[in-house]
Formats: structure tokens, sequence, C-alpha cells
């Protein structure tokens, strides 16, 4: 027994201490201590020696036991040390490198200029109504007072999705279909993309108008005029310079284009250099903005009393605002998504 006892003891004290982890070391626990570990039987079959052998047998297997339990510890912990070191070695961060950046986007250069043009809007009490981009002819044309064979149809080079389908050439469409389903008074202001087959320094084949209308029992031009000054000042600068100018659109009667002195050269035409301005082309003006008052013809379109209610309506295009107020002669920029251009605009 004596000299079993210390052969196991040293198998037991070596296979511990080359035991490499903790699920091998469980493995050696149940194995020696286990309900059916050795040991564990060797103390159950203690009580089939001679009386006068149990006490010192009992002794030298409860020591052994323990001496395995320690050991055990020991090693556990021992392994739980080294492999705490080898995730601080292996895991160590660098604080000396230097750190990777986030790129930060910024708000593209249209979707400035338009939020502006909607906030000065919201400010005076208008409010956005949103249409189909894919419009059909009755209220992209016909509704505006654009019978099929009219001449200010060929005004707006147009998309045919089919006979009767466009895209849409404009914003105005919009401005029907709330009238037709709403009554006044109406202060509405549309935003959305249009799409033309035009393609050059100055138009893109699609681009992005704010329309805009107000109807009620006695809007005036001078209300027209109020709004669209207001308008201007706010979002160029409270001291320019604005024209109203006679101009025709089939939509509305009287209608007008609005214009504002040239930034290049101040409204002269001719800047210091003696040449003739490049932006207004010696004009001293820029033109900026459609409008008139609504045509009695398109109110009886949308099942309107034009002898009871009256309205102006208005249209811009945001690309063309946005080109003047940075002074951007190209309007593909916009569309080209050049980092180097948009980032400039990143702290707008
Ligand atoms: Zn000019």
């Amino acid at each position: 027994m004596q000299e079993s006892l210390e052969t196991l003891r040293e198998e037991i004290l070596d296979r511990v201490a080359h035991c490499g982890s903790e699920p091998e070391l469980d493995h050696l626990r149940v194995e020696y201590l286990g309900r059916k570990g050795r040991i564990t039987l060797l103390l159950r079959g203690l009580r089939e020696i001679p009386a006068e052998e149990r006490p010192q047998a009992g002794e030298q297997l409860n020591r052994l036991r323990q001496l395995v339990e320690e050991q055990l510890e020991a090693r556990l912990a021992e392994l739980k040390a080294r492999e705490k070191e080898r995730i601080l070695r292996e895991e160590r961060v660098d604080i000396t490198l230097p750190g990777s950046r986030w790129e930060r986007g910024q708000i593209h250069p249209l979707t400035l200029v338009m939020d502006e043009i909607i906030d000065v809007f919201l400010g005076m009490g208008f409010e956005i109504a949103r249409g189909p981009d894919i419009e059909d002819d009755y209220h992209n044309f016909e509704a505006l007072n654009m019978p099929k064979d009219h001449p200010a149809r060929d005004m707006q080079d147009t998309f045919f999705v089919s006979q009767e389908r466009v895209l849409r050439t404009h914003t105005s469409p919009v401005q029907i279909r709330v009238m037709e389903s709403r009554k006044p008074p109406l202060q509405i202001i549309a935003p959305g993309a249009v799409y033309r087959h035009d393609d050059d320094a100055t138009h893109s084949p699609m681009f992005h108008q704010v329309e805009g209308f107000m109807v009620d029992g006695h809007i005036s031009f001078a209300d027209l005029k109020g709004v669209l000054t207001h308008f201007i000042r706010r979002i160029f600068r409270a001291e320019i310079k604005v024209r109203f100018r006679p101009s025709f659109f089939p939509f509305t009667e009287p209608s007008a284009e609005i214009d504002i002195e040239c930034m290049l050269c101040g409204g002269k035409g001719i800047p210091k250099d003696q040449q003739v301005c490049r932006v207004c082309r010696g004009s001293g003006w820029l033109e900026i903005l459609g409008a008139g008052m609504i045509d009695p013809q398109v109110f009886r379109f949308v099942g309107y009393d034009p002898e009871k209610v009256s309205g102006f309506a208005f249209g811009m295009g945001v690309e063309r605002i946005a080109m003047l107020k940075f002074g951007i002669e190209d309007i593909r920029l916009f569309f080209q998504n050049d980092i180097r251009f948009l980032r400039q605009f990143a702290c707008l």
C-alpha cells in the first residue's frame, strides 16, 4: 500500500505539472478526486482493510487527497496567470500609433439651398406639398392651360414615359393636385426634382424647382411682390435690387420674370476691367424667378370660381439660385459628386 501510494503520488504530481490547460486540469480532478476517482475509490476501500492498519492508511490517503487538491489549485492559478500575461502581450495597444480618421460627410450644397428656401417660406406661413415625379399629361400641361397643340409645350423639352405620361417638366402640377383636393385659403410651396431634355453648363436633365402659390379671396399682385421681394432679400442680401419684368407663362396672367442685380458687376453690366460682365452678359440683371397671377382658366380646371378667388404662383430653379449664391459656373458640378467640390460647403 505504502509503495503504491507513493507511485500514485508521483504520477499525479507529474501529470498536474505538465497539464497545459484548464479543461485538462478539470479532467485530472475528475480522474482522481471525482465520485469514481482513483483516490475516492481508495478512501472508500479503507473499510475492507484490517482495522489496525486503517487509521494510518486513512491518514496517508487523506494527506494525498489534500496534496492533490492543493497542487490542482496551484496549477490552475499558474495557468490563469500565464493566460493573462499572454493576453496582455498579444493585445497590447500601441498608443503612439496615429488614430484612424473618420471622414465626416456634409450636406450637399443643393440641399443646403433647398432647405434655406423652404425655411424662408415656412417663416411666412407656407406649407409644403409634394407630387409624383412621373406625371400625367393632364396635370403637367393640360390643366396648366397648355392644351395639346399649345406652342408653350415646346419650351419644355419633355421626357415622355408613354403617350400620356411624362417626367414632370416643372413642379407646377403640384399646384393643380393641391387645388383639386383642397379649398382656399391656400399657401403652399412644392419643392422637388423636375426633368427636361437639356444638358449643358447651365442646364441639367434633372434639376430642382420650388413652386409656390397662394390662393384666397383677395390676393393681388402686391402680395406677390411683397412675398417674393422678402424671399429674395432673405436668400441673397437685404439691400439687393429686385426688378419685376413683364413676361408670359400659359398658367399665369399677368406674368412676370423677377431679376436681381448682377452680383459680379453690382448691376453695372461692365466690371472694373471694362469687359462685358460674363455673368449677366452686360445687362446688369440676373433672372431668378418666374411668377404671375394664376390664370382664371387654371382655376376653372380645378373647379374654383375665378370671380371669387384669386392667387399668385411662382417657380424657381434651385440650382440657379445655388449657382448665383456660391458663384458656381457649371451646373454639372452639383451632380458629379467630386469630393473636392462638395467639401467646400462643409462649413456653411
Ligand atoms: Zn454682371
